[in-house]
Order: C-alpha cells, then structure tokens, then sequence
C-alpha cells in the first residue's frame, strides 16, 4: 500500500490529470444518464413542441407540479441550464428531481 500511494500520488496531484479524470468522470455520466432510456423521454418532446425548437444541450426540463408522469404543456418549463433549475428550485421548492437534464 506504501509503495502504491508513493507511486501514484505525484500523478494524482497535477491539475492536468486532475482535470482528465474529471472530464473522465463527467463524460461516463452524460452518457450512462443518457442511454439508460430508449427513445426520446416524452417530456421532452412536448417540451419541444411548447417552445417550438429543439432542445440544446444542458437545457433541463422541469415539471412545474413535481409530478414527472404530467407532460401537460402548462405543466412542463424549460430551464437554460441545471444552475437556473435548481437556483428555481431553492426558491420555490427544495427538491430536486433528477434525470431531467439534456444530454448530447
Ligand atoms: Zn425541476
């Protein structure tokens, strides 16, 4: 175990590979939080439908009730980025709900 810290801390440390594993790390996510659904969520397609474009990236849609299976357009809001959804949601409510996001 001493041998193994030795050997891999001074690596470990550089912003470089810090960095590296970091974007690593992120690009795992997008893609497991992405590929885990068939198909497009129908959340999203109405929420396209609402504002009349596709979605871009980061934009999250959020359900105004909380309720994910209401996909009433009335009910369906679009956030530019996950900071301005949740920025919403410690003003208005604190939960947050997950797998809204949207992934390349
Ligand atoms: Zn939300």
């Amino acid at each position: 175990m001493k041998t193994m810290n030795e050997e891999m801390n001074p690596y470990r440390m550089t912003d470089e590979t810090r960095k590296k594993v970091r974007q690593a790390h992120l690009g795992k996510g997008e893609g497991k939080s992405y590929k885990k659904y068939y198909g497009k969520h129908e959340h999203r397609v109405v929420a396209e439908k609402k504002i009349g474009r596709k979605l871009r990236d980061g934009e999250v849609v959020h359900h105004m009730d909380g309720n994910k299976l209401n996909n009433s357009p009335d009910n369906l809001k679009v956030f530019r980025s996950q900071v301005e959804h949740a920025t919403w949601h410690s003003i208005f409510d604190n939960c947050v709900e997950v797998g809204e996001v949207v992934r390349p």
